[in-house]
């Protein structure tokens, strides 16, 4: 049985119909939503135009679920989780009925909830989330009826960063606030004020270091600004990107273990630690960072359809691993590529690791080929082993993938030593002879043992 249909859950489910026939195994899965299986990663391409039709983003229709022998029951919302009883009670939310039904396993993926923090306006018409498609389809409504192009974007992690770009693309003003000091604080702060500039070349207008306050309305109850304490910025439209929180409610309220950022507890299997026949993954669980030994929460698709299909495995009757993540995560605004993976500078000062950092600036292709664009590599090396702890890229075009050359490199443990002899793909058209990764490599080298 699996609570949630979207990327953890069905692919769980998928997995599990992998294994065994119907004969073998019964899988029934509850969605409380309108769609199951869909591509939020889609949403801000969409809402930005460069994807036409939101069917497109979903990968496999309930029917198709169906058809495939997997008893999918939408708009089915669970409410309580009967772990001793191996139970769940789920209420059907056209008809308001509510059963409860057995299970010999759970699978729990009820993903992330968005933050929506309590202030005055935050729930006028105008003001909306992109968690789903439902909300990408309301801000659509909503452009589509709104004469006026001035939108807010609350927030600058990649959605809100994402988001900026799509609102740009439908021709508006575009104005970001963001709490924190720079854009995207999944990148150290030197490297976020990078994508601060790029933002404000695009004609974003950066407000860093703000909280908003409130929502302001105007007679017709439509929001017409948003208030930080210092000022008010105009708005038409407002989009939040504020970041989430494991959806972990009913697994807290059944006892289930749960981490310090509110995620569920699982070991390698993805099964509920302490539970022999209960698996969780995606957005409401926490991860193992390879790199600091630590656990995190990490909201991304990638990680979510890995753990599906983990799950499916074993829940399947089979055995499959997750081992853990080292914090890969890419993105864009316009075209300036974003791209993170490993620790950042305070990331690592928390996890008690003495290191060197180096940035170096290096362009996509051989500098004299056509095209050859700038990027910004920062390195961050273990102090005295030369460990790889983490590389932050920004720049244009081809700056943004080259960054899973660090993740494979972190997740084999190298030094940056043993980084800059990896045979990597040289031509001029897609690269100078040395990779900017390993450009940077090479001058963390020289960071953490002197010249040799
Ligand atoms: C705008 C946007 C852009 C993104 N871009 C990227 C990207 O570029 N790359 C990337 O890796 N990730 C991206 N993500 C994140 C990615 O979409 C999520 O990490 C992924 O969807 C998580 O999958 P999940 O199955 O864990 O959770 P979800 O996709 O949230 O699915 C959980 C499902 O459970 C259902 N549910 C919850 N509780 C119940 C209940 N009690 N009963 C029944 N059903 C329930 C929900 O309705 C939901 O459909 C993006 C997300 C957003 C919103």
């Amino acid at each position: 049985m699996v609570v949630g249909g979207d990327a953890a859950g069905m692919s769980a489910a998928s997995q599990a119909r992998r294994m065994k026939g119907p004969d073998e195994l019964e899988i029934i899965a509850f969605e409380r939503g309108h769609f199951a299986s869909y591509s939020a990663c889609g949403i801000p391409y969409w809402v930005g135009g460069d994807v036409s039709d939101r069917d497109e983003l979903i990968a496999r229709t309930p029917e198709e679920h169906r058809e495939r022998g997997i008893d999918l029951r939408m708009r089915t919302e669970v409410t309580a989780l009967d772990v001793a009883g191996g139970r769940v009670r789920a209420r059907d939310l056209e008809s308001g009925a509510e059963e409860w039904t057995s299970y010999d396993k759970l699978v729990i993926a009820t993903g992330a909830r968005p933050i929506r923090p309590p202030l005055p306006g935050i729930d006028a018409p105008g003001v909306h989330g992109v968690q789903t498609l439902d909300d990408g389809q309301a801000l659509l409504d909503t452009l589509a009826r709104t004469s006026g192009r001035r939108a807010v974007v609350v927030g600058a992690g990649y959605i809100g960063v994402e988001m900026a770009e799509a609102l740009i693309n439908r021709g508006y003003e575009v104005t970001v606030v963001n709490r924190g000091k720079e854009p995207m604080s999944t990148l150290d702060p030197d490297m976020g004020r990078l994508v601060h500039e790029a933002m404000e070349g695009l004609g974003i207008t950066m407000v860093n270091d703000a909280e908003v306050t409130k929502v302001l309305t105007g007679e017709d109850g439509r929001v017409r600004a948003v208030a930080t304490e210092d000022a008010e910025y105009p708005a038409d439209v407002v989009v939040l990107g504020i970041g989430v929180r494991p959806e972990t409610t009913l697994a807290q309220a059944a006892g289930l273990p749960l981490g310090d950022h509110e995620g569920l507890l699982t070991d390698q299997a993805m099964r509920v630690r302490g539970y022999e026949n209960i698996w969780a993954g995606g957005d409401c669980v926490e991860v193992l960072d390879l790199v600091s030994g630590r656990e995190r929460h990490i909201a991304l698709g990638t990680h979510a359809n890995k753990h599906g299909q983990v799950i499916g495995a074993n829940a399947g009757g089979g055995y499959a691993t997750f081992p853990g993540v080292v914090g890969t995560a890419v993105s864009k605004v316009c075209d300036l590529e974003i791209a993170r993976t490993g620790l950042r500078e305070k990331d690592a000062r928390r996890a008690g690791l003495q290191f060197e950092k180096v940035t170096i600036e290096s362009t996509s292709r051989a500098g004299y080929y056509p095209g050859a664009a700038p990027m910004t590599v920062k390195m961050l090396a273990e102090r005295r082993t030369g460990r790889l702890l983490g590389v932050q890229i920004v720049g244009r075009e081809g700056a943004g993938k080259r960054v899973d050359i660090a993740a494979v490199a972190l997740t084999a443990g190298m030094t940056v030593d043993q980084l800059t002899a990896l045979d990597l793909g040289y031509a001029p058209p897609f690269s100078p002879v040395w990779d900017p990764v390993q450009v940077a490599a090479r001058k963390a080298v020289g960071a953490v043992f002197g010249k040799r």
